[in-house]
């Protein structure tokens, strides 16, 4: 049977999740004139995009990925503009780790941000050192940069929830949080001010003919275009195979889960706060044998990876924590409803209470209205995203956006635009097209590296 509807356009994105909506508004901003067609099977923000954790840093490992993100935060305080509409928090992050030799992680700082000198780094190591606290929430005057905090009455003043152990915090300035519905919302309604048109369709097929026609056969829509972008979050491997196209990416569920502190534990300016070191979760010993007998769970009575964290949620006034650990590394096929581990909620408390003491108090009685959610990270093995061309010509990727989707769709957004538009890239931007596997020199650069800046 012959499609019902057809529609013509200059370029058609496919998936408005915030890397979508990002693309098209980006496309619509740079070029006015261009036609640009934003497909979803189904809501706007609602799948990946509604799982985000919602914070953002500049801290990375590699140079190219600090680029990467600094470019879309500079993006983002654009959007959030003097009103700050995005609700942009810059209390930055706290990483803490029980180590006293600080320099390796300084070695590393210096790396990822593509420095020699040790300007970048403040070393606090005495309580009469000039460090300056994340006193208030907002983004405008707070300082850049990076602190190490080296001094355990420092750190205890400053972080007086911490655990005593603690011997360094380092302290990343240029990150916070954001309001990732509100960005993604503010960003559509402009794309369709500026003449750009969503649709609702569900791509069963696309082919290549001089143009591209994408098509939802169930409902005998097609679309034909000149240019086409793959913003598919979890199925951008499923929407390439349709073009004969393979991605060497794959999906890894995360979760997270938000409460609210009745017991006012977590003090509420507390900068989103992270474990470095690895940890045995603190279970009872009757717990930790009944763990190692079970195949299903024992590896959570061992060795656990570093980087659980914890902040507060919903302003200085609110109540509201939130948690995460992404320790899942197991590739799964995505589903639109991913099914979530019971007992994370439970793994989650007693992992965060190593750093932060005073959760202990929600063991085993976490609140009835607990939050518990998650989605995939869709992910290369480098965790860098891909952003560039696929296979056919005029057809581009804009994926694996991994656990940073939210802090770096703008610039995403904003490469997209310039490789459709055929318009100048940052230099570092080519590192993220696809054509980054055959510069070999680059890719066992990333391989070599101890940490991806999974969060
Ligand atoms: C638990 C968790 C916490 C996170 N925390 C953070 C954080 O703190 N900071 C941060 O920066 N990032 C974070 N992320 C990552 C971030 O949320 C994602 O990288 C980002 O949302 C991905 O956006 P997306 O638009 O690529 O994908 P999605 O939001 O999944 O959007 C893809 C869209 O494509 C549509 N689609 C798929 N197939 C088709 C088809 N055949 N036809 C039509 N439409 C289709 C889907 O319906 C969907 O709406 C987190 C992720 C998770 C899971």
């Amino acid at each position: 049977m012959a499609d019902k509807t057809q529609y013509d356009c200059d370029v058609t994105v496919i998936g408005a999740g915030i890397v979508g909506i990002a693309c098209a508004y980006y496309i619509k901003q740079t070029s006015p004139h261009t036609s640009v067609l934003l497909l979803d099977s189904g809501q706007p923000m609602a799948l990946t995009s509604a799982q985000s954790g919602e914070n953002y840093r500049n801290w990375w490992p590699h140079p190219v990925m600090t680029a990467f993100t600094e470019h879309s935060i500079s993006l983002m305080e654009d959007l959030a503009g003097h009103n700050n509409i995005l609700n942009m928090t810059r209390r930055g992050y706290a990483l803490a780790t029980r180590k006293s030799d600080t320099d390796s992680l300084t070695e590393e700082l210096l790396q990822g941000y593509a420095r020699q000198d040790n300007e970048a780094v403040r070393i606090h190591d005495n309580t009469t050192s000039s460090y300056q606290p994340a006193l208030l929430p907002g983004w405008q005057e707070a300082p850049d940069g990076v602190d190490i905090l080296k001094n355990r009455a420092l750190i205890k003043q400053y972080f007086p929830s911490f655990d005593p152990t603690v011997n360094a915090v380092v302290h990343i300035r240029r990150a916070g949080s954001i309001s990732s519905q509100t960005m993604g919302q503010i960003m559509l309604e402009r794309f369709k001010s500026a003449g750009g048109t969503r649709l609702t369709l569900n791509v069963s097929q696309m082919e290549e003919a001089g143009h591209f026609k994408i098509c939802d056969k169930e409902h005998h829509v097609s679309i034909h275009c000149q240019q086409l972008v793959n913003a598919a979050g979890p199925f951008i491997s499923q929407l390439a195979t349709m073009l004969g196209s393979e991605l060497p990416v794959y999906n890894t569920l995360q979760q997270k889960i938000a409460f609210e502190d009745t017991e006012a534990v977590v003090p509420r300016g507390m900068p989103f706060a992270i474990d470095l070191d690895p940890q045995t979760i603190d279970w009872t010993d009757e717990e930790k044998q009944l763990l190692a007998e079970s195949d299903e769970y024992r590896w959570a009575s061992e060795e656990m990876p570093g980087a659980i964290h914890c902040r507060p949620d919903g302003g200085d006034g609110g109540r509201w924590i939130k948690l995460g650990w992404a320790f899942n590394n197991l590739p799964q096929i995505p589903q639109r409803n991913p099914a979530l581990m019971d007992s994370f909620p439970e793994i989650a408390v007693r992992g965060a209470a190593r750093l932060n003491p005073a959760l202990k108090t929600y063991y085993g009685k976490l609140p009835r209205n607990t939050h518990h959610y998650g989605g995939y990270y869709t992910m290369t093995d480098e965790n860098w995203p891909l952003i560039g061309e696929m296979d056919i010509p005029g057809s581009y990727v804009v994926g694996a956006m991994s656990g940073f989707g939210t802090m770096a769709a703008c610039a995403a957004g904003d490469i997209c635009a310039r490789l459709v538009l055929g318009r100048e890239l940052p230099d570092y931007a080519r590192s993220l097209a696809l054509s980054r596997y055959q510069n070999t020199e680059l890719m066992s650069t990333l391989h070599a590296q101890s940490q991806r800046g999974i969060l």
